[in-house]
């Protein structure tokens, strides 16, 4: 037997474990900076794993309170209500939840180009159809309404990302309040916030709460994860939020549990830990100055936790840059074959980054 026919889903193949790389090159671990991946150099929110630690002489039970607990945590800290709170497996669970919620058969949905892969994935997944909007290097991957709205065709989701993947480009509510106003009733947008807390743009959560001047939309949902300030990628922890009026299609969707009492606890505890979120925000800003400021090549502003660098040919900068222990994403799989993605490291691991690629640019 066969599987349905899969051909025209990309393969997802995860980047290798930087001991595996190490091994190749004859290095230890720890001689390899590893800035491919926008983890957190700082590691989890040590509170965070603590409550691992804490939980795993309990890890025989459903994750019922804990669950309970971080939905209503998250739901205070942004002011909506705990059911609007899509806990999930990663912010990758929860865009497959908002597939699920949304998508019939043959749907289409609107992702950018360059951008993240896996909202088209899910898409696909969801016997989805996936269309796209061009962000142009010429004007600096610049999100404005006209890029999303000119290639608008009635897709039933629209995703943005802010600060995007891989550019670093962001738009403010205005921006994404004329684009949900402008395209169908029936059509969300989903604004990917995985690398809000780096960035000095106002939330769309604005527009799912209905903030100040904003008035509630409840064509907007905000996608939020725990993997990048908080360093709990290991973890797989994120969520969506989502707008009131249709925010119980969860219980009809979700695969119970969504989160582990493990993940639950982490997040918890991460929540509260605000000098590790404010410590890893620091290392960032100073990071993305150091390495604009550093570098020999041309640097795109950013509000993530990482720098896109037009470096001529990528694939040959990243090898070699690997080689002499500096593993950094080669965005040839972006549509970027010009340009590498660094992500922010420790001061250390930053520094030695930008030498080593200044020395394979020269
Ligand atoms: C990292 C990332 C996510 C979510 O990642 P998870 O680890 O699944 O939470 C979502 N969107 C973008 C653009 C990302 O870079």
């Amino acid at each position: 037997m066969q599987p349905r026919d899969l051909s025209d889903h990309a393969v997802y193949a995860a980047g290798r474990g930087s001991e595996e790389v190490a091994r190749e090159l004859g290095l230890a671990p720890d001689e390899l900076v590893t800035l491919s991946s926008n983890e957190n150099p700082h590691g989890p929110s040590p509170a965070a794993a603590a409550a691992i630690r804490e939980q795993a002489s309990a890890v025989h039970t459903y994750p019922k309170s804990a669950h309970t607990d971080l939905t209503g945590a998250i739901a205070d800290r942004w002011n909506v209500e705990p059911a609007q709170v899509w806990l999930a497996n990663g912010g990758d669970g929860a865009l497959d939840y908002l597939s699920r919620a949304l998508l019939n058969p043959g749907d289409s949905v609107l992702v950018s180009r360059p951008g993240f892969a896996y909202y088209a994935m899910s898409a696909r997944y969801h016997h989805g159809r996936v269309n796209s909007y061009e962000l142009k290097q010429s004007s600096g991957f610049a999100q404005t309404p006209d890029t999303v709205l000119d290639a608008y065709d009635g897709e039933r989701i629209v995703y943005l990302t802010i600060p995007h993947n891989p550019t670093g480009t962001t738009a403010s509510l205005e921006t994404i309040e004329r684009i949900a106003a402008e395209t169908d009733e029936e059509t969300l947008i989903v604004v990917d916030e995985a690398y809000g807390e780096f960035a000095s743009v106002e939330s769309a959560l604005a527009l799912v709460e209905g903030r100040e001047e904003w008035s509630a939309r409840d064509d907007v949902a905000v996608l939020r994860t725990f993997s990048k300030a908080y360093g709990l990628a290991g973890v797989r922890l994120g969520y969506a939020v989502v707008p009131d009026e249709w925010a119980g299609a969860y219980t009809r969707v979700n695969t119970p549990f969504a989160a582990s009492a493990l993940a639950c606890r982490a997040g918890l505890a991460a929540l509260d830990d605000r000098e590790h979120v404010e410590r890893t925000v620091e290392t960032v800003e100073w990071a993305r100055e150091f390495m604009a400021e550093n570098l020999d090549a041309h640097t795109y502003p950013s509000a993530g936790n990482f720098v896109l660098v037009d470096v001529g040919d990528a694939t040959a900068v990243a090898e070699a840059a690997k080689r002499k222990g500096v593993v950094v994403r080669d965005c040839s799989s972006f549509g970027l074959s010009d340009c590498i993605r660094v992500s922010c490291g420790t001061e250390e691991e930053t520094e030695r980054a930008v030498e080593v690629i200044n020395e394979v640019l020269a």
